[in-house]
């Protein structure tokens, strides 16, 4: 039995001062041409598997690079390209796929798995006819390319199960039709290429397999099994890997184990359970990648007990190598890179860079015994169990203890009476879901107030300047409750984690969210609490500026966290109390400033849904009373405001029931109002604001396109039930698109209204 090899199961794609997203952008103005975009392409991968090689890791996976996201890439592949783009050849086919083009919407976009990272989402249909791309064999020509600087690397694929679980039907699709009906033919083309992956030499290829980690179906499983028997049975193949990754796997160990597979990498933080599987799964002649150090994390491994688990498995299989729990493309590139964080806090950080070499410490711990490794161990230690300041807020402490659960709110029908009675509306009142446009001033003053060209009164002279112009716009348009805008955020969750103890902000930290999206999560590292009221003075200058109502804007507990990486020596449940209790002292202060709409935005919330169904009850019930806590706090006459988008919403219409939100705004556009019906039939009977339009499209809506949705959206509600309003917030569009969309969304209300 050999120990103690290594290896990481991905890598961020981005460089160091974020050369791909560059190159990228410039490619799409057309200020570099496709030759120059590749060369970038081609040194980043380069750099990559020289650091990984130099790092002392014994195996180096390929094929992890992407120009814009790995399932397109797959899909791409294996000839996934729906009938729309096949005019389109090379780069600009992928790209069409990716962003789309005139005349041929893009795939759509969905989050991958319970990450904040998005993919695109493979169509596949009866007509689909899966073939290799003769031209262009992108895991064969990144083994070359690394082979040629003397490299063995290990292609990663995604595999087939996870690919058509990943698909959606084809538009046109016969009712009834799944894309996993294609599996055969698709494994034809899995087939051919492992051959030629072996033909050039590759001793191993990873298959992913992270659908394993969510429920499973016995019919899938055992499309699993077939799936694998057929691979393994190839007559002439690489290694096959199977990594899976996100959480446990449980039935499906032993049945990938019945397979011929050569191994199995394991996460083993998220799916720790799993490591007990292991003994009896029947690997004995299998390798095995313990996914020790976490993928999806920012804190330091804790050696000792990794090299705990690591020994437990000993026994069980021919060959333990030592892994990431998944790719590292979820965590930032480098913490070297990073300057100002509180020493301490930067001691107890690791990064992907970082990460590797825990990997490597692990590998050569397994392999030259412990003691030879003590001094470097020890330090590590050190370093991670050093607590920054300020990681204890006993104050914060003792008001939770002392709060509960709050107390709920008085019953809806009494609310809405005291606010018919002090702030009447209209019916089908119209708003929007918070920011306007972020202009190319609002940056701009931003980054001259960061960079000191600007003084702090100056800057808040502009911020005004935009508020007076968004009031003044939201009036003329004939808007009921206005917004300010939020031109002075430049993120609806670092503008938070600035302001809150316990949270700190990196100069580096970025993670690709999809394509050249990529995010800083802030680093929640401690007791959260709030110095002083964050929003209370945009807020109320905003509201001096009418006589409408102006609704203040928050970003909830859910997301603060989903956004961000968070401290792992307490609960989830217990950091989002935290952070509830520092927004309900924010809301208090909304309301004894006169603010009478607070919206506190949980766009995140079915984002983090676990991947098992039976530990979703738990979480919603922590989520949602997180956001009772920060929002019961409120007199009656107080309009309490939520938003929610990027997800489907069916599965958790009892927990938005559940949040006793006055109002709840969604996306609903896209999808024809199909949530609003969902809901009602739960027998929801608090306000309900489905969006209205598609803000993620430049097109502006036509009234009676909107009119429309809002007839659909009655068939299910009572008129006194319903908003109007956009499916997101405005930020990331141009006014020209704004003011037309917001005036006939505004005609759409009050020419329905005029109906009821
Ligand atoms: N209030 C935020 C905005 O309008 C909400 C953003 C979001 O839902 N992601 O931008
Ligand atoms: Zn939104």
């Amino acid at each position: 039995m050999a120990a103690g090899r290594t290896t990481v199961l991905g890598y961020p794609r981005i460089g160091q001062r974020r050369e791909l997203k560059r190159a990228t952008e410039a490619y799409w103005s057309g200020k570099i041409d496709a030759t120059a975009l590749l060369d970038t392409a081609a040194s980043l991968r380069r750099q990559t598997w020289e650091t990984l090689r130099d790092a002392g890791l014994d195996e180096i996976p390929s094929n992890t690079f992407s120009l814009y996201d790995q399932v397109l890439d797959h899909a791409v592949l294996v000839g996934a390209v729906p009938p729309r783009f096949r005019q389109l050849t090379g780069l600009d086919r992928y790209f069409a796929m990716a962003r789309g083009v005139t005349g041929a919407p893009p795939l759509e976009m969905t989050k991958w798995f319970d990450t904040n990272y998005h993919y695109l989402v493979p169509e596949v249909g009866p007509d689909t006819v899966f073939r290799l791309d003769e031209e262009h064999v992108k895991p064969v020509e990144e083994y070359h390319e690394a082979a040629a600087l003397g490299l063995d690397t290990r292609p990663v694929l995604l595999g087939p199960l996870t690919f058509l679980l990943l698909a959606k039907p084809a538009p046109g699709a016969p009712e009834g039709f799944r894309p996993l009906d294609l599996l055969s033919p698709l494994l034809d083309v899995y087939a051919d290429l492992l051959g030629r992956l072996a033909d050039v030499g590759a001793s191993w290829v990873q298959l992913d397999e992270p659908a394993l980690a969510a429920d499973r179906s016995p019919e899938e499983l055992a499309l699993l099994r077939a799936a694998y028997d057929r691979l393994g049975s190839s007559p002439r193949r690489p290694k096959l890997l199977v990594a899976t990754y996100f959480g446990p796997i449980r039935e499906a160990l032993g049945v990938l184990a019945a397979t011929p597979v050569d191994g199995l990498a394991l996460d083993l933080v998220a799916g720790a359970e799993d490591a007990t599987r292991v003994a009896s799964a029947g690997l004995s002649r299998r390798r095995l990648v313990a996914g020790l150090v976490d993928g999806r994390n920012v804190w330091r491994t804790n050696l000792p007990q990794a090299l705990a688990v690591a020994a437990s498995l000993l026994g069980s299989v021919d060959e333990l190598m030592v892994g990431t729990s998944c790719s590292l493309q979820h965590v930032p590139l480098d913490v070297s890179l990073e300057t100002s964080l509180p020493e301490e806090l930067r001691g107890r950080l690791a990064f992907a860079r970082q990460k590797v070499d825990e990997v490597v410490l692990l590998g050569r711990a397994l392999r030259e015994g412990r003691e030879q490794i003590s001094d470097e161990l020890a330090q590590a230690e050190a370093a991670r169990t050093r607590r920054p300041p300020g990681t204890v807020d006993a104050r914060v402490r003792a008001r939770l203890a002392a709060l509960g659960d709050g107390t709920p709110r008085g019953d809806y029908a009494s609310r809405v009476r005291a606010r018919s009675a002090t702030n009447p509306l209209p019916l089908l009142p119209t708003t929007t879901i918070g920011s306007f446009p972020q202009t190319s001033e609002i940056r701009a003053a931003r980054a001259d107030l960061r960079h000191g060209r600007i003084d702090e009164a100056t800057y808040k002279a502009r911020m005004r300047a935009e508020i007076d112009k968004v009031i003044a716009l939201q009036e003329d348009i004939g808007l009921d409750v206005l917004v300010h805008g939020e031109p002075e955020r430049n993120d609806m969750v670092q503008y938070f984690a600035e302001r809150l103890t316990g949270f700190a902000c990196t100069e580096s930290g970025w993670v690709q969210s999809y394509g050249t999206r990529y995010v800083r999560p802030p680093i929640l590292y401690g007791d959260v609490a709030r110095p002083e009221p964050i929003t209370v003075e945009w807020t109320t200058y905003a509201q001096s500026r009418t006589t409408k109502p102006v609704k203040g804007m928050l970003t909830g507990p859910v997301t603060m966290l989903a956004w961000s990486f968070v401290r792992d020596d307490q609960s989830l449940a217990e950091t989002a109390r935290q952070v509830a209790l520092a927004l309900r002292d924010e809301i208090r202060d909304l309301e004894a400033a006169g603010i009478r709409h607070i919206q506190v935005d949980e766009p995140a919330l079915r984002e983090r849904l676990p991947l098992r169904s039976a530990d979703q009850p738990e979480y919603l019930r922590w989520a949602v009373g997180a956001f009772r806590l920060a929002t019961s706090g409120v007199a009656d006459t107080t309009t309490i405001h939520s938003h929610m988008c990027y997800s489907e919403f069916g599965e958790i219409v009892d927990a938005i029931d559940a949040l006793d939100a006055d109002v709840v705004s969604v996306e609903a556009a896209r999808s024809r109002m199909e949530l609003v019906h969902d809901l009602a039939r739960t027998g929801y009977r608090r306000g309900i604001g489905p969006g209205v339009y598609d803000i993620h499209s430049p097109r502006v809506p036509t009234v009676e396109e909107i009119e429309d949705a809002l007839r659909l959206a009655l068939a299910a509600l009572d008129p006194a039930q319903l908003w109007v309003n956009p499916d997101c917030g405005l930020k990331t569009r141009r006014y020209e698109e704004v003011v037309p969309a917001l005036r006939a969304m505004v005609e759409a209300a009050r020419r329905v209204r005029a109906t009821l």
